[in-house]
């Protein structure tokens, strides 16, 4: 058993991590965890670790044999306090940013023991995800977590020093509201004054900073959590981080101008040079050359309509629907059929009909429908992808046709990310932001068969598309926006609806009856009568542009306490149940599953 040491009025001199040759010489006390320890008999190596780094510490059995004789007791993660003197290596270590240097302890003490952690705190570990996600405390210690941890701060420091200079204001919106109509399940809170009644949590701050508009706040952001009940991914957490803001009187310019102008300071801040104006795309052509809704314009592989290349009788015997769009991977010729196989079936999970594959090789062009189509085709679908030797042509077609909606497009779109990841044609050196504009209104939802608001119920209809909202609701454009950038929807906004008319002809587009709206909406459709403002607004993903710019693929990297993909905490073992009383106080009762 080991004597603890207390901490009493020992004052730390340095971070571990900033000591220098410059410092030889000079008595320090760091404190930290032992990171590693090696016992040489007359000399002992303990590495200790703090936030800033490691630096090595040395005891001496015959110049200082209590220090020495102490530090035969600790063990990897242990806390300690070293009083000692700075001195040059004789092998320095180019591996440390302290490696020139170490440390010969004159006094050691040990400030609290440790269990042997399930994983060592190295920058690199294997440990499972679940494992590191239990012990978050100790993944935390390890540099890249910091590293990631400080850059969120900083760039969320930034995000708040732009807009302060750009005169919004930071204002804090309610937690415990209403439900806000962004698409997702609510997060529900039971109130125990009201039996019955629920408090949401809010899916974003939307109806709230519309009614600070009509408030007269003019410009008005925050830094806010969101909460929404959706399936996850690695890009989604049930509660996640906005920038959100609004503004009165905008065009669509002026928002654009305040977003780029925050990206290029936060990028700033983590060592990446943007230009702005960032370009723009309309939805259209978004889909129909990328078939996504969030190109990624790393990397060519564009689409082309080859619709013409299916003559009416391949297209009934391939019960292809709609158009077919196809792309040129380079250097896919040397496909195996089984990669082939592969591809097609990866297309119809997207829910293509078919995918249909020519090869462009030295050895002649040879094509999986050339049956079907003929060889003139297969030539013109070559052709038309700008196919060159050692390419591979992907045509895709659809098993539906949706007013509105390129299926066949959606489904190569997805291909096209695959391909240009598989076949490694995407320079990731690169940061491409896109405005995409040009949106429509609604979309159709397979699930409950019917049109549903594309973004939400609050968004802008393009002013002469206005006659449109009940006659043909698919050719109706939105006021929408969307910032993406390298293939991630970085974040939504939109010019509003600001008249109460229009607002409440929209919800009757969209099926609700004159007493649901007036049930949800009818506070919000009072406000806007009271003088509102012409308005507009956004709200980017601060989780996702941090995960970007650290150069993470998961958001839960950059998040302190992360959920898994089936929300839940691992650490703080939270849903949990509750006690019997707290149920009875709620007035709720649990039906058995
Ligand atoms: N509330 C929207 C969202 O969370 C953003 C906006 O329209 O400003 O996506």
């Amino acid at each position: 058993m080991i004597v603890l040491d207390f901490l009493g009025n020992l004052k730390r001199t340095h971070y571990c991590g900033v000591l220098r040759a410059t410092d030889v010489g000079r008595d320090v006390v760091v404190m930290g965890w032992v990171h590693r320890r090696r016992d040489l008999g007359n000399l002992l190596f303990l590495d200790v670790r703090d936030r800033s780094g490691i630096v090595q510490v040395v005891f001496n059995k015959e110049t200082h044999p209590e220090a020495h004789a102490k530090a035969e007791h600790v063990r990897s993660e242990y806390v300690v306090a070293v009083e000692g003197n700075v001195v040059k290596r004789e092998r320095p270590n180019p591996e440390i940013a302290t490696g020139e240097i170490e440390l010969v302890a004159s006094k050691l003490h040990i400030l609290n023991n440790a269990k042997t952690p399930p994983f060592p705190i190295e920058e690199e570990i294997n440990a499972a995800e679940e494992t590191r996600l239990r012990y978050r405390y100790l993944d935390l210690r390890r540099p890249k977590p910091h590293q990631n941890l400080a850059l969120r701060h900083k760039i969320v420091l930034e995000m708040r020093k732009a807009m302060d200079e750009m005169g919004f204001i930071e204002v804090e919106t309610p937690m415990l509201t209403r439900s806000t109509p962004e698409g997702a399940r609510d997060y529900l809170v039971p109130s125990r004054v009201h039996h019955g009644q629920f408090y949401a949590l809010p899916q974003s701050p939307q109806i709230f900073k519309q009614i600070l508009m009509i408030g007269g706040l003019d410009r008005y952001f925050q830094i806010v959590k969101c909460f929404r009940d959706e399936d996850l991914r690695a890009d989604r957490q049930p509660e996640f981080t906005q920038l959100d803001l609004e503004m009165s009187f905008p065009r669509q310019e002026d928002i654009f101008r305040v977003i780029e102008n925050v990206m290029v300071r936060v990028c700033a801040v983590a060592g990446i040079q943007t230009t702005v104006p960032f370009p723009h795309m309309l939805y259209k052509d978004a889909i129909r050359k990328y078939g996504s809704d969030k190109p990624d314009l790393r990397f060519g592989m564009e689409l082309h309509e080859v619709t013409e290349c299916f003559p009416a009788e391949a297209r009934q015997k391939l019960q292809i629907e709609g158009n077919v769009f196809a792309m040129a991977a380079p250097g896919g010729a040397s496909y195996s059929r089984k990669q082939l196989d592969e591809l097609t079936e990866k297309a119809k999970s997207q829910g293509a009909r078919g995918a249909y594959f020519v090869k462009v090789a030295a050895e002649g062009t040879t094509s999986t429908a050339e049956k079907l189509i003929g060889p003139e085709n297969v030539k013109k679908l070559a052709a038309a992808c700008g196919a060159k030797t050692g390419d591979l042509v992907v045509a895709v077609s659809a098993k539906q046709e949706i007013k509105g909606t390129e299926a066949a497009a959606l489904a190569a779109g997805q291909l096209r990310l695959h391909l240009g990841e598989a076949l490694g044609v995407i320079d990731k050196t690169q940061w491409k932001f896109l405005w995409l504009t040009g949106f429509p209104l609604f979309e159709w939802s397979e699930n409950d068969r019917t049109w549903v608001s594309a973004q939400h119920p609050f968004t802008g209809i393009v002013d002469e598309d206005l006659e449109k909202l009940e006659s043909a609701p698919w050719e109706v454009r939105s006021k929408g926006y969307d910032l993406v950038l390298n293939g991630y929807e970085l974040g939504s906004g939109s010019i509003r609806i600001h008249r109460q008319d229009v607002q409440e002809r929209l919800f009757k587009a969209l099926g609700l009856t004159q007493e649901q709206l007036r049930k949800r909406f009818g506070f919000f459709l009072d406000a806007l009568m009271y003088g509102t403002p012409p308005h507009g607004g956004i709200a980017l993903g601060v989780d996702r542009i941090a995960m970007l710019l650290s150069g993470e693929k998961s958001i839960r990297e950059v998040i302190a306490f992360g959920k898994t993909t089936a929300a839940q905490d691992l650490m703080a073992e939270s849903p949990s149940e509750v006690d019997r009383d707290q149920l009875e106080q709620l007035g709720i009762q649990i039906k058995q599953r």
